[in-house]
C-alpha cells in the first residue's frame, strides 16, 4: 500500500497528528489484536474529530474478519475501508477523501489464486532487513485458527517472483531476509504440486548482497532430510528456525487438528538439533485450549523443560467465533489460562537466561540496527529475530546501522546481551 501511494504521489509522514489522512492497517487474528486495532482506530477518529487529520482509512484483516458494515457501525466516522486483497485500490480510496475520485469507499476483493506482486515496496523497517513473503493463505484446518478465513487458501508466490523481490530488496540495502508465510514449509504445494521450499532457498542463497536468511513460521511437517541438511550446510540460512508447535499432548494436538503428534514432533526436534550446529529454535504454544487438563498442561511444561527452546512465546487460547474449536467441550476460564501462561513463561525465562549466559565469552556477528547513545549501538545476532527476540547492545566507535560486526559477548541483561565490537 505504501509503495502504491508513493508511486501515485503521496508522501509518508512520521506522525498521524497533522497528516492529511491516516491509514490504520489492522490485525484481526485474535480478540486481543482486534481490540488493539480498534483502539488505534478510535485514537485516529479522535484526531479527526479534533481537526488534526481529514480522514481515517482502515485496511487489513480486521475489516475482512468483521465485514465493512459491522466495522463502520462499531466505529462511526471511518472514511474508507480496504480489504486485504484490495490493497491496490488504496490510492483510489485515498483520492476520494480529496474529491479527486468517485470510487467506492469500501473495497474488498476475493483472495486471488496467485499472490499479489510485492515488488516496488516502500519499506518502513530499517533499510538492512526486510520481511519477504513467499506465499499467502493457508490450507490447514487448525481448529482454533481464523487466519484461513481472512487470508484464503494457500497460494504460492512463484520462485522467480520471490527471487526478483529478493534482488530488489538486496539492491535497496537489505542484508537480512526474514522469510514469512502463514505456512512456510508448505511452499510450492498448490502451484507446483509438491513442496519446493528447498529449491526456493537454493535460489535465494545465490542472491548477491544478502548475508542472512532467517526462516519463520515453519509448520512442523514437510521437513525433508535434504532440506534439513541444506540448512545445516548453508552459509546464508542462519541456524534459527521459528517452528510454532502449539502443544505436545497427543490429545490436545488431535483436538487442535494439527495432524502431527508428540512422537513425530520429538523426532523432528531431535533431528534438527542433531543436524544443524548451534541451532536456535523458537516456538509458540497455546495454553488453556478447550479440554486441556492439568496433566496435559504439565506434560507441556515437562516438554519445554526437556527440549530447552532458546526462544518461546505463549498465547492463552482465544475463542474465535466461526472456528471449530468454539464447539468443543471443556472451555477453560480466563484465570486458569493466565495462570498456565505465566507458569510456562516463568519456566522458559530461566531457560532463555541460561542460553544467554552460554553465549558469554563467545564472538558472534551482530547486525547493527540503530544507535542507542554515543558509542553504544543496538543490534542482533543470528539468535535474535527482529521485533520479537532480545537485542545485543554493542560498544564500539564508527559503527553504522546495517553493519555486520564481530562482537565479543560480555554480559547478559535480562533477555539482552552486551558486548564489544572487535573491529572498526
Ligand atoms: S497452520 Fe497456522 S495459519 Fe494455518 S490454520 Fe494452522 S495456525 Fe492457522
Amino acid at each position: 500500500m505504501l509503495g502504491s501511494l508513493a508511486l501515485d504521489g503521496y508522501a509518508l509522514v512520521s506522525e498521524p497528528d497533522g497528516a492529511d489522512f491516516v491509514i490504520v492497517n489492522t490485525c484481526g487474528f485474535i480478540e486481543s489484536s482486534r481490540q488493539e486495532s480498534k483502539s488505534v482506530i478510535g485514537e485516529m477518529l479522535d484526531l479527526k474529530r479534533r481537526g488534526r487529520t481529514r480522514g481515517v482509512i482502515v485496511a487489513g484483516c480486521l475489516p475482512e474478519r468483521l465485514g465493512g458494515a459491522k466495522l463502520a457501525e462499531e466505529l462511526p466516522g471511518i472514511d474508507g475501508i480496504v480489504g486485504v486483497f484490495a490493497r491496490d485500490e488504496i490510492t483510489k480510496v485515498a483520492d476520494r477523501l480529496f474529491g479527486a475520485s468517485e470510487e467506492q469507499r469500501v473495497v474488498f476483493r476475493p483472495a486471488p489464486l496467485k499472490p499479489l506482486d510485492d515488488r516496488a515496496r516502500l519499506r518502513i523497517t530499517p533499510a538492512h532487513y526486510a520481511y519477504l513473503k513467499i506465499s499467502e493463505g493457508c490450507d490447514r484446518t487448525c481448529t482454533f485458527c481464523a487466519i484461513p478465513k481472512m487470508r484464503g487458501r494457500h497460494a504460492t508466490k512463484p520462485i522467480e517472483m520471490v527471487v526478483a523481490e529478493a534482488r530488489e530488496l538486496a539492491a535497496d540495502g537489505v542484508r537480512e531476509l526474514n522469510i514469512v508465510a502463514q505456512d512456510t514449509t508448505y511452499y510450492g504445494s498448490d502451484l507446483y504440486g509438491r513442496v519446493r521450499l528447498l529449491e526456493l532457498l537454493r535460489e535465494l542463497e545465490a542472491v548477491e548482497g544478502i548475508d542472512w536468511i532467517r526462516l519463520l513460521y515453519l509448520y512442523p511437517i514437510n521437513f525433508s532430510d535434504e532440506l534439513i541438511h541444506f540448512i545445516a550446510g548453508s552459509s546464508k540460512i542462519i541456524p534459527y528456525l521459528d517452528m510454532p508447535l502449539q502443544h505436545i499432548s497427543d490429545s490436545v494436538l488431535k483436538r487442535m487438528q494439527r495432524r502431527v503428534n508428540r512422537a513425530q514432533t520429538i523426532e523432528l526436534v531431535q533431528k534438527l538439533r542433531k543436524t544443524i550446529p548451534n541451532l536456535v529454535l523458537r516456538t509458540t504454544f497455546i495454553v488453556g485450549f478447550p479440554g486441556e487438563t492439568e496433566a496435559q498442561f504439565d506434560e507441556l511444561c515437562d516438554f519445554v523443560e526437556e527440549t530447552r527452546f532458546e526462544r518461546m512465546g505463549v498465547f492463552t487460547y482465544s475463542l474465535e467465533p466461526g472456528t471449530p474449536a468454539v464447539k468443543l467441550d471443556g472451555h477453560i476460564d480466563e484465570d486458569t489460562k493466565n495462570i498456565r501462561r505465566d507458569r510456562l513463561m516463568e519456566l522458559q525465562q530461566q531457560i532463555a537466561f541460561e542460553f544467554g549466559d552460554s553465549l558469554l565469552g563467545y564472538e558472534l556477528d551482530v547486525l547493527i540496527d540503530s544507535q542507542s547513545a554515543g558509542d553504544l549501538w543496538v543490534g542482533r545476532s543470528f539468535a535474535d529475530a527482529p521485533e520479537i527476540d532480545g537485542s545485543v547492545y554493542v560498544k564500539g566507535t564508527g559503527l553504522v546501522p546495517g553493519a555486520l560486526v564481530p562482537v565479543e559477548m560480555e554480559e547478559r541483561r535480562g533477555y539482552d546481551l552486551v558486548g564489544s565490537a572487535l573491529t572498526l
